[in-house]
């Protein structure tokens, strides 16, 4: 006997007749004399409108307000696949996030799992009984309801799975399995068998909104297996693991993009100037993500600064900037929106140089300018705008991938 945690996302999850569905699997799962524990996210599109509705209200909603308001939505999911199930004579109870003993830091709307009370959860599937957690949530030491950030029931799912020592970890959703890029942008992308955690992990990190990035950072320091696979059709997916098949052996394994970036640049920074500890201390103290940064020194000894932020960030990060121009001491400053940033993947580029000309080459050949670069063992992220995002990709996804 296996215990088995499986988690469905909002598509799969999104009418009734697909909520039947799920039931269905989850149903073939228990026959086999599995134990199982499922994670459901909100149906369909409810965490937008419900993010939708609290706009109508205010432009600056609390963010307490808006975990409490979020969290709503998976609590329906986990109600109706309870109903489903018991409706075929199969036990089953649901959990909200709390009530599964999921603890949480006290950071509203973007929480890490510190913890989770598994007792309750244990003691059920003891008695037979299929456990079906809301995705998503979790719970403060301070008894605030948190989320985990968008995208975050995968997370669940994989901590769960870590905590509770399952044998597997299935992630059912509306693609059969990871590919080497976006399907609905890259034309050309295919389904990969295997991947690994690290290149899952860049990924994920760089839009590839498959997979939470947290839920694969658990699956690799846990070393959860991982199968993300389709709710609709039953061929198997992609297996996440630590090794790659061979078949898969590519140089770069996946191309993924991000919109919405934007790019500050300071003017005119001298020795005078306070050090980039400060400037990039100041951005943190006010939680202002920084990602690429490219520093550069002028013949006259003076240097510029720039750096990509996200563009909801952009305005408080140059205000903020602005306040403290004499105090850091730069001249000029300047941002740029309408941004985006492409990435190729893959840990075959540690041992094959010549990969980052090649992706120059091949831009340049499409017309496409790049604005910054930044690279890393196992990946180039480069900034373009956005409106030549997904033709970046696919020029770099048919040159590495499918050339
Ligand atoms: P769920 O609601 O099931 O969690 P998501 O919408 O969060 O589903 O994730 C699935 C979507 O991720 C796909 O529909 C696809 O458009 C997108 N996606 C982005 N990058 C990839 C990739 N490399 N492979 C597969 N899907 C990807
Ligand atoms: N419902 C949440 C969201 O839409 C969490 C999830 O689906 O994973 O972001
Ligand atoms: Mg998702």
């Amino acid at each position: 006997m296996a215990l088995i945690v499986q988690k469905f996302g909002g598509t799969s999850v999104g009418s009734i007749e697909r909520i039947q569905n799920v039931a269905t699997i989850v149903e073939a799962e228990k026959n086999k004399g599995n134990r199982i524990v499922v994670v459901v996210s909100a149906m369909g599109k409810t965490t937008d409108q419900l993010v939708s509705l609290a706009g109508q209200l205010t432009g600056t909603p609390s963010k307490r307000e808006m975990d409490m308001l979020l969290s709503t939505g998976e609590q329906v999911t986990i109600s109706l696949l309870a109903m489903a199930l018991q409706a075929r004579g199969h036990q089953a109870i649901s959990y909200t996030g709390w009530q599964a003993g999921i603890m949480t830091e006290a950071v509203p709307s973007n929480a890490r799992i510190e913890d989770i009370q598994t007792e309750k959860i244990h003691s059920k599937l003891e008695t037979e009984q299929i456990v079906i957690v809301a995705g998503f949530q979790g719970i403060s030491a301070d008894g605030e309801i948190t989320t985990l950030g968008r995208g975050g029931s995968d997370t669940t799912a994989v901590a769960l799975a870590a905590k509770l020592g399952a044998d597997r970890c299935d992630i059912y959703t509306d693609v059969d399995g990871v590919y080497t890029s976006d399907p609905r942008v890259v034309g050309h992308a295919r389904k990969l068998s295997t991947i690994s955690y690290d290149e899952m992990l860049e990924l994920a990190n760089l839009g590839a909104g498959v997979l939470h990035p947290r839920a694969v950072e658990f699956a690799k320091n846990y070393h959860v297996e991982l199968e993300v696979r389709s709710s609709m059709v039953a061929d198997r997916g992609t297996m996440i693991t630590e090794e790659n098949a061979m078949e898969d052996q590519l140089i770069v394994k996946g191309i993924a993009f991000e919109k919405n970036v934007a790019r500050i640049t300071l003017f005119g920074l001298t020795e005078q100037s306070s050090g980039l500890g400060e400037i990039f201390s100041a951005l943190a103290l006010e939680q202002i993500d920084v990602d690429i940064i490219i520093h550069s020194q002028l013949e006259d000894g003076s240097m510029n600064l720039s750096f990509t932020v996200n563009s909801e960030d952009v305005e408080q990060a140059t205000n903020l900037l602005v306040r403290k121009q004499e105090v850091l001491g730069f001249k000029e400053i300047e941002f740029e929106e309408g941004l985006a940033k492409v990435s190729a993947v893959g840990s075959g580029m540690i041992s094959n140089p010549g990969v980052a000309a090649k992706i120059f080459t091949t831009l340049s050949g499409g017309g496409i300018p790049v604005k910054m670069v930044s690279t890393s063992e196992i990946k180039v992220s480069v900034i373009v705008s956005n409106d030549l995002m997904e033709k970046a990709s696919n020029v770099l996804h048919d040159q590495f991938i499918c050339g």
